[in-house]
């Protein structure tokens, strides 16, 4: 039986992995795609302190990964469907059916981020379309960029980034926003904001880079297109947690609550990172949070 099973390599796992290998933990993470998470599709990282020229993204969790792996918790290809509670453990099962036993389990399946759907748009994400403005809003200095989305992330992002961009567009389906007031105010104030009402983005256009957007009114359906270098994308953030869904308490948006010691609501499970009821959803913040789930998992089982 093992000690901790980690769900899930982005860099919350693998910090989890680094702890509880240093811990002497008998561990095991598995990951259903390539260990590193949404720091994969990131193409450089600015924010990440100990970097002070930046990483590339690819790099960055490439050496987390190795890191992890010299401490001795296994990192191996998988993806788990079910957790069931068993005796004074869990049983994971994986989609191939195979079964592991183990103490305690650590989730660190992150997020997704809503995509638009649209032409250009998986094309250009890292040459322009972003999901993140903390991560890409200093790339945007004196250019024109578009803010897709009407809540408060949305908002809040478009104002942030007023310290970058020249000119933000907030292109939004509706004519008025959901955003909480004080945050429209602020925007509404801003004279490098301007909305662009009851319009949906069509497509994304540009070669290698962005080059603008292809808009439509949804009440007349007239397009238009419109110049801009960049287009942050917030229609929403889904976390991964069907995996663990009536089996520990999650928030209002399916995050997953935790004390100050990533310790769920059902003993023997933890979350850390992106998948977890938290303010700042960033590569700093999910690794921290992976660190202090093993260390919990080190106490809880001592
Ligand atoms: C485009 C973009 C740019 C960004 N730029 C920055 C930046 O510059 N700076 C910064 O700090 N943050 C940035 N972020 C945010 C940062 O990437 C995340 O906060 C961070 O990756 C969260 O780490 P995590 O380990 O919690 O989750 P994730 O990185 O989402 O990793 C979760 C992993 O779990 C795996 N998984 C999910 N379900 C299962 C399952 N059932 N079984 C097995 N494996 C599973 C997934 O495949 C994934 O690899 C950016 C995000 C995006 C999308």
């Amino acid at each position: 039986m093992l000690d901790v099973l980690i769900i899930g390599g982005g860099p919350a796992g693998l910090a989890a992995a680094l702890y509880a290998g240093r811990a002497q933990l008998k561990g095991l993470l598995l990951e259903k795609l390539s260990p590193g998470g949404q720091v994969l599709v990131t193409d450089f990282v600015e924010n990440y302190p100990g970097f002070p020229d930046g990483v590339t993204g690819f790099e960055l969790v490439d050496k987390m990964a190795q890191q992890a792996k010299k401490f001795g918790v296994e990192i191996k290809n998988g993806e788990v469907s079910e957790i069931k509670k068993e005796g004074h453990g869990f049983v994971v099962i994986l989609s191939n059916g195979e079964r592991i036993e183990t103490k305690t389990v650590i989730v660190a399946t992150g997020a997704t981020h809503r995509n638009l759907g649209v032409k250009g748009e998986r094309e250009l994400t890292g040459k322009g379309v972003s999901y993140c403005a903390t991560c890409d809003g200093p790339f945007f200095r004196d250019q024109e960029v578009a803010v897709v989305g009407g809540g408060d992330s949305a908002i809040q992002e478009a104002i942030f980034l007023t310290k970058f961009a020249k000119k933000i567009y907030v292109i939004h389906r509706r004519d008025e926003l959901r955003a909480v007031k004080i945050l429209q105010e602020r925007a509404f104030s801003n004279p490098k904001i301007e909305f662009i009402w009851d319009s949906v983005v069509e497509e994304i256009l540009g070669e290698n880079q962005v080059e603008g957007v292809r808009i439509r009114h949804v009440k007349t359906g007239a397009l238009s297109d419109l110049s801009v270098q960049g287009v942050f994308i917030f229609i929403g953030i889904e976390p991964n947690t069907s995996l663990v869904k009536g089996l520990i308490k999650l928030d209002d948006r399916n995050f997953i609550k935790t004390d100050e010691w990533m310790r769920t609501s059902l003993k023997g499970i933890y979350a850390a990172g992106d998948c977890r009821s938290k303010p700042l959803l960033q590569i700093v913040t999910a690794v921290a949070e992976g660190a202090t789930a093993a260390f919990a998992v080190q106490h809880d089982l001592e």
